[in-house]
């Protein structure tokens, strides 16, 4: 209970530490150690232990043998508070292949497989709360997901020609549809409570429902890439759940939670690319820092919030700070050869938490 009051007192904002399983068996493990109450140890390869040490805390660290279940356990008391009308965000930051897909979606190629990410787990306990809470309650569940590569905003369940396979319902003010979406059409929550009023909402009834958005989210993101350029790495993408809730009195209730699975936070060598590639670095390391200015100006409790420096954190804008919660999973890879990124990640992590 003390260390419940603690939390809340350090404010909304809660870091998580997760680190995937080695894939190569040959390649020295920089994760020296997982202590209780969230510290982690790593070991610089190249040094001793000695001079190589460094030490994180975080609110927890997951080791590479927790699995999504054990994961979820400690993610769903802010789920479930979406419920209450707690707007929330979740955020997958680190180097691409860290696991960030993993832990927001599933295993790659995912939508389908066991091992479900938090998105899918998320709307899954929200239709349950729903189910528990019908007599008292009655909520209406919808779904937006959109990516945002190079600072435009794409909506990713845009109708197209599979669209008439998806018999959601459509609510008002969204019969524009503009599969890219300008600056101006981003705002703050209208009326509707929605800040991307020309994203397609879906009314989702069922785990079901979800799953084939999922899969369309995901055909949509696969269509818009090139075969020279995995887009999925570079870009950001967001899948917002909107939560309205009506009681017996009338009272009701409007909420949301983004599940936001970022793009790579890799450096990349300025001497070495060029052209598309360069642009699509500078426009990730903006926005990802834009992010961690905010997070850190809402720790630290500061009078500015520099929101409308990225398209990201303009999105967000009525979702980070004030009442809402936020939760940032850093992902680390444990191999030798990531080191660097490793320990940027987790600085990075370290600055927000
Ligand atoms: P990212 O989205 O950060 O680029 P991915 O989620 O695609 O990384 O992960 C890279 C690979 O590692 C994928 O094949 C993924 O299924 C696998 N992977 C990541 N995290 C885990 C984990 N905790 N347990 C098992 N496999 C994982
Ligand atoms: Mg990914």
């Amino acid at each position: 209970k003390l260390y419940n009051m603690v939390q809340d007192l350090k404010g909304n904002i809660r870091v998580y530490c997760r680190i995937r399983p080695s894939f190569r068996a040959e390649s020295k493990n920089v994760v020296d150690f997982i202590g209780e109450d969230g510290y982690l140890f790593i070991l610089d390869p190249t040094k001793t232990l000695k001079d190589g040490r460094k030490v994180f805390q975080f609110n927890r660290v997951f080791g590479p043998t927790a699995d999504q279940d054990e994961v979820y356990k400690d993610t769903q008391p802010l789920i479930r508070s979406v419920m209450d009308g707690y707007n929330v965000c979740i955020f997958a930051y680190g180097q691409t292949g860290s696991g960030k897909t993993y832990t927001m979606s599933g295993p790659s190629g995912g939508v389908t497989s066991k091992d479900m990410g938090i998105n899918y787990l998320a709307l899954h306990d929200l239709f349950q709360m729903s189910n528990e809470r019908k007599d008292i309650i009655s909520y209406d569940i919808y779904v937006q997901m959109v990516e945002i590569y190079n600072e435009q905003v794409r909506d990713l369940l845009a109708e197209d020609k599979t669209d008439n396979k998806y018999p959601f319902h459509r609510v008002k003010h969204f019969h524009t549809t503009h599969k890219r979406l300008g600056r101006e059409k981003i705002r703050s929550c209208n009326d509707d409570g929605l800040s991307l009023p020309d994203a397609r909402l879906h009314l989702v009834k069922s785990p079901t429902d979800v799953l084939t958005l999922m899969k369309l989210g995901e055909v949509n993101r696969a269509v818009s890439s090139t075969s020279m350029n995995n887009r999925s790495s570079r870009s950001h993408s967001v899948l917002t759940v909107h939560v309205n809730g009506k009681d017996t009195s009338g009272s009701s209730i409007r909420s949301c939670l983004h599940l936001v699975d970022l793009a790579g936070s890799e450096r990349v060598d300025k001497s070495e690319v060029t052209g598309e590639r360069l642009k699509e670095a500078q426009f990730i390391n903006k926005s990802l820092s834009c992010l961690g200015d905010v997070i850190t100006a809402l720790a630290q409790k500061n009078s500015h919030i520099p929101y409308r420096n990225s398209k990201l954190t303009l999105l967000l804008q009525d979702s980070l700070g004030g009442h809402a919660k936020t939760l940032m999973f850093a992902h680390v890879s444990p191999e030798a050869d990531s080191f660097g990124e490793t320990v940027s990640t987790l600085k990075f992590a370290q600055r927000v938490s």
